[in-house]
């Protein structure tokens, strides 16, 4: 599919040289043939004049028709081999640069169908069920009332993985459209930090888990509720992939122009292999995968990249399998 629309491209390219070059040799050739017939012109009523004896008598320099024809067909020639020369050169520089520019389109179509197959593949685990469970339930014909309310139960969880899912595929989709258009203001980080840690505060409840938020005194330019939300992704994973009982560690420290926010766990960490891949959308480590309690769909931290990216800072991360990660997100200081 690319590769036809690359030499559409290149052939668009040389049409638009080709009309342009031809535009200019016929200007050229129309210039020095003009030339070349006023040459002959002057020579004739030079001769003329000469003959009726109104010109001063003495030899008159004459270029021979033939000559002339000559160095008209020359002209022709030399423009036909510019031409074939352009025609040359820009076909290979007009497929090279179709192949540039169809680059990052091919690039996004890529991105794009990844993406729909990954929705697709995560959307159908829980309707598989959904639909397993409903027929079984149908087939079942001594279901007792307690047996329906519990299938009633099961179905009403997948239903809200399902919803769980789509909401997060549409905020993924809302950042990626808003592209830098985010309406920034200045934030103190502290209360950021504050109101994620209370949004999370059931989870870390559950797993008796301790958020040691140390005081910090910066401020940032973000959007307030995105801000809270990258907070609330990276609290809940340092939650989710740590054993019960710990403390997750959050500073806030200036680096150069930057507010750096650092998130330290001591949980499962993350292996080499995968931590190259964990901001990719619908990645999930092994270990997160079989983890019981640790529901998922690789979104939250492609998420939480395109959030910090729209503030203009960056995320990354520092991990050790077995001994804990640390996530840094990098703010503008305000
Ligand atoms: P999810 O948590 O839903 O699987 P994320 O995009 O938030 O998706 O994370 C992607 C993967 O990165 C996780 O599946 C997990 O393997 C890894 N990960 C993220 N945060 C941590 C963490 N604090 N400790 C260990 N692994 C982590």
């Amino acid at each position: 599919m690319f590769e036809r629309a690359r030499l559409k491209l290149t052939f668009f390219y040389l049409l638009i040289i080709m009309l342009i070059s031809s535009i200019f040799s016929v200007m050229i050739y129309a210039g020095s043939t003009n030339e070349l017939s006023r040459i002959e012109r002057v020579q004739r009523i030079r001769q003329q004049e000469k003959s009726q004896g109104l010109a001063p008598s003495g030899r008159i320099f004459r270029i021979d028709p033939e000559v002339l024809e000559e160095s008209r067909s020359r002209i022709r020639i030399a423009l036909i081999i510019f031409n074939l020369m352009i025609l040359g050169f820009s076909g290979a520089a007009g497929y090279f640069l179709a192949g540039r520019t169809l680059n990052p389109i091919e690039e996004m179509i890529d991105e794009q169908n990844k993406f729909i197959s990954g929705a697709s593949h995560e959307l159908r685990t829980p309707l598989t069920a959904l639909k397993t469970s409903t027929e079984v339930g149908l087939r079942e014909k001594n279901l007792s009332s307690a047996e329906a309310k519990s299938l009633l139960r099961d179905n009403l969880e997948e239903i809200e993985n399902l919803r769980v899912l789509t909401d997060k595929l549409l905020r993924l989709s809302q950042f990626e459209k808003l592209n830098g258009d985010l309406p920034l203001e200045v934030i103190a980080v502290s209360q950021i930090l504050e109101e994620a840690k209370r949004r999370v505060r059931t989870l870390s409840k559950s797993r008796s888990i301790t958020l040691d938020i140390s005081d910090s005194k910066y401020k940032v330019r973000a959007e307030r509720e995105s801000l809270v939300e990258l907070m609330v992704i990276l609290f809940d994973n340092a939650i989710k992939y740590s054993p019960k009982g710990l403390t997750v560690k959050v500073k806030v420290e200036k680096i150069n122009n930057d507010v750096a926010v650092k998130i330290t766990d001591n949980g499962m960490g993350i292996s080499k292999k995968n931590l190259e891949h964990v901001f990719e959308r619908f990645y999930r480590g092994d270990k997160a995968r079989s983890k019981v309690n640790a529901n998922g769909y690789g979104l939250g931290l492609s998420i939480a990249k395109k959030i910090a990216e729209l503030y203009g800072g960056s995320i990354s991360v520092q991990s050790q399998e077995g001994k804990g990660s640390t996530f840094t997100v990098l703010l503008p200081n305000s």
